[in-house]
């Protein structure tokens, strides 16, 4: 899932300066699992904006704001309130932002009220961990399901680094080295073998953006 926070609602009325009819969007899925743009962080949107003058047009908080189509359809079923706005503020990821925008088209503008932070593993209700950078070129199948991209903070693929210290990182003393826990899990599985080669750099030629995919299967004819 998708890692959100909100933005200081400083910023927020910045954007929305002489606009004065606003149109919410949350989310169902990643920032209601945050925190960030459920129903109840709608909601306390709203009366945070209607106190400082803000017309609230209308509100929707879809199972999934990065689905454009989704997105398209709510705009053509509540259309009137969409009329009468002024400006749509977006209480989902970067994506459910675009979604938005792209509907509201050229004329009407469509703000975030969210910082989107990272891709995240659930590890326990409310709490997420930072396990792939979406790189484009996966290489857990030889680092034993452990990202070195992206739990590795200088991002080595060849570990562990010399600043090491007791199993622990030198960037941040609290969190284990990457590396370690690579080797110990290898280790476990009976594969350090797969530590004796050098990897090769990273192919970022998958990473350049934007990218888009196309289920040719998915594609009605
Ligand atoms: S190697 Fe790349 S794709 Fe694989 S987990 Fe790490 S960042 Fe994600
Ligand atoms: S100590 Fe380990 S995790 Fe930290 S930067 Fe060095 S290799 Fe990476």
């Amino acid at each position: 899932m998708i890692i959100t926070k909100k933005k200081d609602f400083s910023k927020i009325l910045e954007y929305l300066k002489g606009r004065d009819r606003v149109y919410l969007f949350g989310c169902n899925s990643c920032a209601e699992q945050c925190e960030t743009g459920g129903e109840r962080e709608v909601k306390a949107m709203a009366e945070l904006l209607e106190k400082q003058g803000k017309k609230i047009t209308g509100s929707s908080i879809p199972d999934e704001t990065c689905y454009s189509m989704l997105i398209k359809k709510h705009f053509r079923e509540d259309k009137n309130a969409i009329e009468k706005t002024d400006a749509f503020l977006v209480l989902a990821c970067g994506a459910g932002v675009k979604a938005v925008a792209d509907a509201a088209g050229d004329e009407k503008p469509a703000f975030p009220a969210l910082d989107s932070l990272y891709l995240a593993n659930v590890t326990r209700y409310g709490h997420f961990f930072e396990g792939c950078s979406l790189c484009g070129d996966c290489v857990l199948g030889e680092t034993g399901g452990i990202c070195p991209h992206t739990q590795c903070p200088k991002g080595l693929l060849n570990g562990p680094c010399g600043g090491m210290a007791n199993g622990k990182c030198e960037v941040n003393m609290e969190n284990d080295c990457a590396w370690i826990l690579i080797y110990k899990r290898l280790k476990a599985q009976g594969r350090l073998g797969a530590l004796k080669r050098i990897a090769s750099p990273k192919d970022y030629s998958n990473g350049v953006k934007p990218r888009t995919v196309v289920v040719e299967s998915r594609i009605k004819k």
